[in-house]
C-alpha cells in the first residue's frame, strides 16, 4: 500500500464526524494529509492555527497522518504534494449536489486527480459544524459531537464573540 491522499476541509472545528472519515481513510492509504483551507470567505470562527492544533489534538493516537494547511484551490495544492487522491466525506443526500459539483470541477482543472467519497458511521450523518456552532451557543451538551477540549474551546469561543 503506497497510495497517499488528501482530505481537505474547513474544520471549523473538528468533530467525531471529521474523525471517523479520518480513520476511515487511514484505513485505506498509507499516508493522509489532513489540510486546512484558510476559507476566509467562510469567515471561520477559529483561526487556521487554532484549527490546525485541534485536529493535531484529535488525532495523535493515529498513525501516518499529517496535518497541514493551505491557501487556494486544492487541486493545486495536491499537485505540488505530488498526491492524486481527494477524499472527502458525505453524509445526507444534501450533501451530495454539492460534493458532486465540486468534484466534477476539480476533474475538469486536474484530470489527473480523482475524488474518493467516505461515509460516516450513521450516528454521525447529520453532524456538522456548522450546526454544532449554533447548538454551541444555545448551550448544548455536545459531548456526543466532539472531544471535551473541543467542546471548551467552543464554547470560550463563543462566550467572546459580540
Ligand atoms: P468544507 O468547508 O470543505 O465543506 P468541512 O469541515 O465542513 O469543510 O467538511 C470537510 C469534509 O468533511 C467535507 O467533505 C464534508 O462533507 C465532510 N464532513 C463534515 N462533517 C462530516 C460528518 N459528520 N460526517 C462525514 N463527513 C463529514
Amino acid at each position: 500500500m503506497c497510495q497517499r491522499a488528501i482530505y481537505p476541509g474547513s474544520f471549523d472545528p473538528v468533530t467525531y464526524g471529521h474523525i471517523d472519515i479520518i480513520k476511515r481513510a487511514q484505513e485505506i492509504f498509507s499516508e493522509l494529509i489532513v489540510a486546512v483551507a484558510h476559507n476566509p470567505q467562510k469567515e471561520p470562527l477559529f483561526t487556521v492555527k487554532e484549527r490546525i492544533d485541534m485536529l493535531t489534538k484529535a488525532t495523535r493516537d493515529l498513525k501516518e497522518i499529517v496535518i497541514d494547511d493551505f491557501d487556494g484551490l486544492v487541486v493545486d495544492y495536491a499537485r505540488k504534494k505530488k498526491i492524486n487522491v481527494i477524499i472527502r466525506g458525505v453524509r445526507m443526500i444534501s450533501d451530495f449536489e454539492y460534493e458532486f459539483q465540486m468534484a466534477l470541477t476539480n476533474r475538469k482543472l486536474s484530470p489527473d486527480i480523482e475524488t474518493i467519497f467516505l461515509m460516516p458511521q450513521e450516528s454521525y450523518s447529520y453532524l456538522s459544524s456548522r450546526l454544532l456552532k449554533e447548538t454551541a451557543s444555545l448551550g448544548a451538551d455536545l459531548s456526543c459531537f466532539v472531544p471535551a477540549f473541543v467542546e471548551k474551546a467552543l464554547k470560550k469561543k463563543l462566550a467572546r464573540k459580540p
